[in-house]
């Protein structure tokens, strides 16, 4: 690649070096990751895997901005987020990123399209921009035909599928999952991936934190934590849509 072409190359999506955190102090510290350093390229579909207590929830909880790392330095989209303030880091939040929950976290008693308007509300976008890119999203997530029921006139995949679109609905530039198929049934797993499939085709970025091998199965790399390092970093399929003649690499794997 020439130096012209890495100059012209967008932000990764996810920069973390060398990322620590540590619970606690002393004698009874829990370093939950020790020096990770990930980097995630526009248009990949990545897995983080790991046994229980091996810290995907933490990693999970500093790449969505909800927790601040000990020491290192992670950029998302560009932004070194060390530097933002608590009513920053809420709108880079609410703008770059979609979280997608293990328990959906649907209002009950609201129309799947209300649930989906809700970020863009948050967003201050208004009436009738607001119903067109909500029902675009839903239609995204094959559930055009669903708008006005409620969660409890859902099945579970249908609900994670609603989240899903409340998730994208903001065009955010990475869709944070955890363990989104924790709940559901082997037929809503399978309705829930395929949506997965289908946006990581279209371009969108996308992190799946999951125990399961055959969601993992899914992504196009497979990322392993044991006891807060990184130990394996799989590419199984390249990075999909734009931007052009940019090539991917598994910087990270060993
Ligand atoms: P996972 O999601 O892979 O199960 P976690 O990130 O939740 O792992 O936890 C990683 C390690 O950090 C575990 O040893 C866990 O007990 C510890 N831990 C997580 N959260 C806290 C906390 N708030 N206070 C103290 N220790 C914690
Ligand atoms: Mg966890």
């Amino acid at each position: 690649m020439t130096v012209q072409a890495r100059a012209r190359r967008p932000a990764p999506v996810l920069d973390l070096r060398d990322v620590t955190k540590v619970y606690g102090t002393g004698e009874t510290a829990v370093h939950a990751l020790q020096g990770v350093t990930l980097t995630v390229e526009r248009g990949d579909f990545v897995a983080i895997m790991g046994a229980s207590g091996s810290g995907k929830s933490t990693l999970m909880n500093i790449i969505g901005c909800l927790d601040a790392p000990n020491a290192g330095r992670y950029l998302l989209d560009g932004i070194d987020v060390a530097g933002l303030d608590e009513r920053s880091l809420a709108i880079l939040r609410n703008r770059r990123i979609g979280f997608v929950f293990q328990s959906f976290n649907l209002i009950p008693r609201m129309s799947a399209q209300a649930n989906v308007e809700l970020p863009l509300a948050y967003g201050g976008i208004k009436g009738a921009d607001r119903r067109r890119r909500a029902l675009a999203a839903l239609r995204e997530v094959g559930l055009a035909d669903r708008t006005r029921h409620e969660p409890n006139e859902l099945s579970g995949g249908q609900q994670q599928r609603v989240a899903v679109a409340r998730a994208l609905v903001t065009a955010p530039a990475l869709l944070l999952a955890d363990e989104p198929t924790g709940a559901l049934d082997s037929g809503s797993t399978a309705d829930v991936l395929g949506v997965f499939d289908r946006l990581a085709l279209a371009g969108r970025t996308i992190i799946v934190i999951t125990h399961e091998d055959d969601v993992a199965a899914h992504a196009k790399r497979v990322v392993r934590l044991v006891d807060g390092r990184i130990v394996e970093d799989v590419r199984r399929a390249p990075v999909t849509g734009p931007p052009p003649n940019v090539s991917w690499t598994t910087e990270g794997a060993r």
